[in-house]
């Protein structure tokens, strides 16, 4: 038996398996950052460090920086008149010499086998868990606007728990998706292949963690990237591109280009070796490149897979028996932490008379407590939305409440692009059911609360479950099993992620695999092995030992 295992190993990689135990990693620890900590004196200084030099961001192709000359300003959004990087853009030739290098590079990088390829994965995780922990953290918290906290948690903890983890997940599928069966006389296995051709990686903004996972979980299972950040992150995704060439990531493997993504799209597309899209971003964008990829389809070699989590308009139910005090601390942090724009940010309510009667003003008293400035300040618990064109669009959804009929603005509503671009954490109450804020995203600090009779808890799951396009995340607060269960199984297409008494953000890699359906997206379930499942194309082989010597059947005698 542990032959046989041998030789299906060795169809599986055809570098030299090292026999690795597969052990389960645990989620990297988060820093608190308190006061006299060592953690904040480090990161204060490496803060002041970014904040004092502007540095210049190419486009990086086989291994190769390429300064294009065509620049653009990355700045801080709490602070915009704060250049800190100048970003090359790639022009045509960088995005056609990319998807080239990706095509060229994977020969190898499938040669290094899986354990060569998680190798690397995991030196990158432990070199963000080490020296490069705060250098990544000040850069997030730079770039992105994003608290110490909000920094800690999505640039560190999650990125180096995705890396560890789809580690372990593609060795443990490695071996589970071998066949069952092996008569006598015959060796059957299946080589985990990964897809033929580069992968077309476009990454959000909002999550440093997630930009650097979209290229980085299918290289794991043998595939090469071309990387198209996001304008609002190119600084910190940049620095994650060091991070994994330090770690010895070989040339081409990722391929890191900055520019405009309809450019990057449309080059990736007119190469025949494109494979896939592993997208995270808006509803809007990933519907445009679906299409896209449809009009190509006869160009292609393969049919490309296509993985994309997207928009949401997430929700918290509470029951007329739910813990008040608990609803309370779930709107603040699930509508407010990084002013809103998460994709999993609560920013619609169901909120029953009676609980609304019993906890408004507290949360609005708890909600004008809320200190909004500097990243650099540690005692704000917000700062800016991400840039101009955010800012518009939020403050055009505050600004047209202020006129509605049925909506009252109850706490916050002011803004100023002044010195950032900061806007209120703000609670609108409506009576109008599909109002615009109940229905469509707004990714911004702001929380439309609907409050219905406390006897209509079902028609408001109904409400709740039809209102939206979205489908990502999604709570329900109450007491009792029954009612519990009852939203659990009326919503139970509503939300990718269902939480439990419980705000419907900080999703974790390995404890709640992520993603929504519906308009939300293609639900692949980043951060778990579904995820890496897409990027692999498996091979069968079977191997006949007693190679048959007569083509003659029994039931062919007389
Ligand atoms: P976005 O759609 O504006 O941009 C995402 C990426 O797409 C960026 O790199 C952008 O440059 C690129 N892009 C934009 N237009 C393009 C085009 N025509 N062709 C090719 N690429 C194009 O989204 P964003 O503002 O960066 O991120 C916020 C959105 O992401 C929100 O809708 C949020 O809900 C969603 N999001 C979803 C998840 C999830 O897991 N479901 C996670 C994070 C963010």
């Amino acid at each position: 038996m542990v032959i046989k295992l041998t030789m299906v190993r060795k169809n599986i990689d055809s570098a030299p398996f090292a026999n690795h135990m597969n052990h389960q990693p645990i989620n990297e620890p988060i820093l608190g950052y308190a006061p006299g900590s060592e953690e904040r004196d480090l990161i204060k200084n490496e803060l002041q460090r970014q904040m004092n030099e502007v540095i210049e961001i190419p486009c990086i192709i086989n291994g190769e920086e390429i300064f294009t000359g065509i620049t653009a300003n990355q700045v801080i959004p709490h602070n915009h008149g704060h250049v800190i990087a100048k970003v090359h853009l790639a022009t045509n030739k960088e995005m056609e010499a990319a998807c080239i290098a990706a095509v060229n590079s994977q020969k190898e990088w499938i040669e290094l086998g899986l354990e060569g390829r998680c190798a690397i994965f995991e030196k990158c995780a432990d070199m963000l868990a080490g020296d490069w922990r705060m250098k990544v953290n000040a850069a997030t918290m730079l770039n992105q606007s994003k608290t110490v906290f909000q920094a800690e948690v999505d640039a560190a903890c999650e990125l180096i728990d995705f890396w560890r983890f789809n580690c372990h997940y593609a060795r443990g599928f490695h071996d589970y998706l071998q066949p069952l069966v092996s008569p006598p006389g015959v060796e059957n296995s299946t080589e985990i292949r990964p897809l033929e051709g580069f992968i077309l990686s476009i990454t959000p903004f909002n999550f440093t963690s997630i930009a650097a996972n979209l290229p980085s979980a299918p290289a794991i299972v043998g595939c090469t990237s071309v990387w198209k950040p996001s304008r609002n992150s190119y600084y910190s995704n940049y620095i994650l591109m060091q991070l994994m060439m330090e770690a010895g990531l070989p040339p081409g493997v990722i391929n890191f280009l900055p520019g405009s993504g309809a450019e990057i799209t449309e080059a990736a597309l007119s190469n025949p070796d494109f494979a896939g899209l592993h997208f995270t971003g808006s509803t809007a964008t990933f519907q445009g490149l679906w299409q896209e990829i449809g009009l190509a389809l006869p160009k292609l070699k393969s049919y490309p897979r296509i993985v994309g989590e997207t928009g949401g308009k997430d929700f918290i139910v509470a029951h007329r028996d739910c813990d008040h005090q608990g609803l309370l601390v779930a709107l603040l942090r699930g509508s407010f932490e990084y002013q809103g724009q998460k994709c999993s940010a609560a920013s619609r309510a169901y909120i029953p008379r009676s609980v609304w009667d019993a906890i408004s003003e507290d949360l609005c008293e708890e909600i004008k407590k809320i200190k909004m400035g500097d990243a650099l300040d540690f005692t704000n618990f917000m700062t800016a939305v991400i840039d101009g064109r955010s800012y518009n669009k939020i403050t055009g959804y505050i600004d047209r409440a202020k006129l509605s009929q049925n909506s009252e603005i109850i706490v916050g509503g002011e803004y100023s692009d002044a010195v950032g671009w900061f806007i209120e954490p703000t609670v609108i109450v409506t009576t109008e059911a599909k109002a615009e804020t109940m229905v469509e995203e707004i990714f911004g600090p702001v929380l439309t609360v609907y409050v219905y009779e406390d006897y209509e808890f079902d028609e408001v799951l109904q409400i709740c479950d039809e209102s939206s396009p979205y489908a990502l995340t999604g709570s329900i607060f109450a007491n009792k099993e029954d009612d519990i269960q009852k939203a659990f199984n009326h919503l139970r297409f509503t939300a990718g992620n269902f939480y439990i008494n419980d705000k419907p953000t900080g999703a974790v890699v390995a404890q709640q695999p992520f993603g929504g359906a519906r308009a939300s997206g293609t639900n692949d379930k980043a951060g778990g092995p579904l995820n890496l499942l897409r990027w692999i194309s498996p091979r069968s082989i079977k191997r006949t030992i007693e190679i048959p010597q007569d083509w003659t059947y029994p039931f062919l005698d007389e």
